[in-house]
């Protein structure tokens, strides 16, 4: 089978799965789009995933991230970044994508605002919200509690628009009862910032549970890509 094949299968039967939860859930499947996390994967596999249709593709590290947008530049993807971001490369994510969907603190929000500036667009951002119980060592996300706030900055920023919420189900816990906590931020997001309708969230082993919970948007690697390297 080519590789084009292959992303062409999986790409199906990931969005039968989409469909199947929108159905299961009551919801049109136009109301959740697929973003293809492609990170570690060559841009080859970038270009045939547009060839099959693919808008929307995320990245998690700035270098990789740079280096294939400008081996793609002839193609009109919407790439959306999703790993940890430094301050000091915040402003270079803003120039190099469209949507920041991993904005975790309000030291990231100036260098991201110039970055868009320089870009001479209005950047899309997401919060990202921890979904770790408390106490938790290592985590990413802001704390529930601290959504409100770094929305309102966000939202209050020229060059930023404040898009919604993303996150991902921390391991150890089903990530239903995850969802839930996050349907319930995002509840109080949308009565202040009611243009906030994006929820991302679902990866390629909980994409059912998080459009069960609203999610508008799923992050979809491995299942279209296949496995990727062990490290990273
Ligand atoms: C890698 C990654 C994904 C995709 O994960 P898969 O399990 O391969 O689908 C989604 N979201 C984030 C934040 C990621 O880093």
């Amino acid at each position: 089978m080519s590789r084009a094949d292959e992303l062409g299968t999986n790409l199906a039967a990931v969005r039968d799965r989409i469909a199947a939860a929108c159905a299961a859930a009551g919801r049109g499947a136009e109301e959740v789009s697929l973003t293809v996390v492609t990170k570690f994967f060559p841009a080859s596999d970038v270009r045939l995933l547009a060839d099959l249709g693919v808008t929307d593709v995320g990245e998690n590290r700035f270098q990789e991230t740079e280096r294939k947008v400008a081996e793609c530049a002839d193609l009109s993807l919407t790439w959306h970044f999703i790993g940890g971001l430094q301050s000091n490369k915040a402003a270079a994510v803003a120039r190099t994508v469209q949507v920041v969907e991993s904005v975790d603190r309000a030291k990231l929000v100036r260098p991201l605002a110039s970055g868009a500036e320089q870009a001479g667009r209005t950047l899309e951002v997401l919060v990202q919200v921890s979904l770790d119980p408390p106490g938790a060592g290592h985590r990413s996300g802001v704390e529930p509690a601290g959504v409100l706030e770094l929305a309102g900055l966000v939202a209050a920023t020229d060059g930023l628009r404040l898009a919604g919420l993303m996150a991902v189900a921390p391991l150890g816990e089903e990530p239903a009862a995850a969802f839930e906590r996050l349907a319930d931020v995002r509840a109080g997001l949308l009565a202040e910032h009611p243009e906030a309708t994006r929820l991302s969230a679902g990866m390629s082993g909980d994409l059912e549970q998080a459009i069960a919970a609203g999610a508008t948007h799923v992050r979809v690697g491995s299942a279209v890509l296949g496995s990727r390297p062990p490290v990273g």
